[in-house]
């Protein structure tokens, strides 16, 4: 088979915008060749640029069934507590048809926004009985709607420390460590290993014990899988930790992993200085969901040092109350300007914040979910996403100012259209 060839007016090459270049996509959905190749194009964009296809590291695909809860809350409780109400309640009538009805809608939306690859963060796994029914659902509904996907096999034991299931959350259970590994066993006989692949995940220090998260942790680093945990979203999460280990969640974590940070950390929204220096420097990585964290009320976290979590962030959408990858990579550099750190938490070395943005929204999320995606290079995934040059919001913007007109500009309306191992997908709200 002859490779796709795509040329659109601009190409980001990782540094910048360059015209005249062409990108091949092999058979295989690997890009196979970037550069001024004079072939004849297969696919032809006139007037848009080609930039990395977003990587949403960290979404919970059936919430986007709560879209529209959140917003309001009685004066003196917080948004979260609200929302959780309404989402137990939906994990109580969730099924496989709704399940995979919600989920192609959340990826659908995905594509809108330029988001070629989800991390799903899976822990609705059952119909009945421990059934495990839900998991493939996910694989379906990714297949459907044509989105690269990794799916985050969630480890689920505890309700809150120390504390059983109750309810609607038996629809998490994982109730045996050889039955989680079985059903992992089970799942990477149906992924499709040209756009689908896994993680193995705890939840969080409320629904595993460390010697849990140690435990999967160990078979997630022996099969060469991405390891992630919400850590220290909300403040209950800390004073339960605290009163049951001693110490915060990252440190119980941590501590249980001897010190090993390979693994991402989703939230850290409370996490300490201290804490937050010593994951960092274990080679830990921080994947934050402003439009979510800011839905719910949950706070901006501090990111340390200048340039220190730099290279290690990556972006998800959570909850799915808003999908839009431009509006999270904003929203990452606004919450830090104004929790007061003027100085740029974000700027890179060079002091370059918008090239930190566009990482967490591309490699880092690549790097936490174990692909190689997130460049536009020979090898990589060709995964792209299309941006139109003719939108209102970039009239008149230069190459050279473009990444940061995109960024800081401009919505979903500039998304043409994405690229998911080559294959043109164009943007729902275009045709
Ligand atoms: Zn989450």
């Amino acid at each position: 088979m002859t490779p796709i060839v795509v040329e659109a007016d601009l190409t980001w090459t990782g540094a910048s915008f360059e015209r005249g270049l062409q990108v091949t996509v092999a058979e295989n959905g690997r890009i196979e060749a970037v550069g001024a190749l004079g072939r004849v194009p297969s696919q032809r964009l006139p007037r848009c640029a080609l930039l990395p296809g977003f990587v949403n590291a960290h979404s919970h695909a059936f919430q986007r069934g709560l879209r529209g809860h959140g917003e309001r809350f009685p004066e003196g409780t917080g948004s979260f507590w609200t929302w959780r109400e309404a989402m137990y309640g939906l994990v109580g009538r969730l099924g496989r048809v709704t399940l995979r009805a919600l989920s192609v809608q959340a990826f659908g939306e995905m594509l809108d926004a330029g988001i070629t690859a989800v991390g799903e963060f899976h822990y609705v796994h059952h119909e009945r009985d421990n059934d495990y029914a839900l998991d493939e659902v996910v694989l379906q509904a990714a297949a459907e709607a044509g989105i690269r996907v990794v799916l985050l096999q969630t480890f689920y034991a505890t309700g809150a420390v120390g504390r059983p299931l109750e309810g609607a959350q038996r629809r998490f259970a994982t109730p045996s460590l050889d039955g989680f590994l079985g059903q992992l066993d089970v799942l990477a006989k149906r992924v499709d290993p040209r756009t689908q692949s896994l993680g193995a995940v705890a939840h969080s220090i409320r629904a595993a014990h460390p010697d849990q998260i140690r435990a999967v942790y160990d078979e997630a680093q022996r099969r060469g899988l991405p390891f992630h945990m919400h850590v220290e979203e909300q403040r209950r999460e800390i004073d339960e930790c605290r009163a049951a280990y001693g110490r915060t969640p990252m440190a119980a974590i941590l501590d249980c992993l001897d010190g090993r940070g390979d693994f991402t950390a989703v939230h850290c929204t409370h996490t300490e200085p201290a804490d937050m220096a010593r994951f960092l420097a274990a080679g830990g990585r921080v994947c934050l969901c402003p439009l979510t964290e800011g839905n719910l009320g949950d706070g901006i976290p501090g990111l340390g040092a200048p340039h220190a979590a730099g290279g290690r962030l990556c972006l998800g959408s959570d909850s799915n109350a808003r999908l839009s990858s431009l509006e999270e990579m904003r929203w990452l550099e606004y919450g830090q300007r104004l929790r007061g750190e003027m100085r740029g938490a974000l700027a890179d070395a060079q002091g370059n914040v918008v090239a930190t943005l566009l990482a967490a929204a591309t490699t880092g999320g690549a790097h936490a979910l174990g692909l190689d995606a997130g460049r536009i290079v020979a090898g990589a995934w060709g995964d792209l996403v299309a941006i139109d040059l003719d939108t209102p919001s970039l009239a008149g913007v230069p190459p050279e100012r473009l990444l940061d007109a995109i960024v800081f500009g401009a919505g979903n309306a500039v998304i043409a259209g994405t690229f998911v191992g080559g294959r043109w997908r164009a943007t729902s709200h275009r045709t």
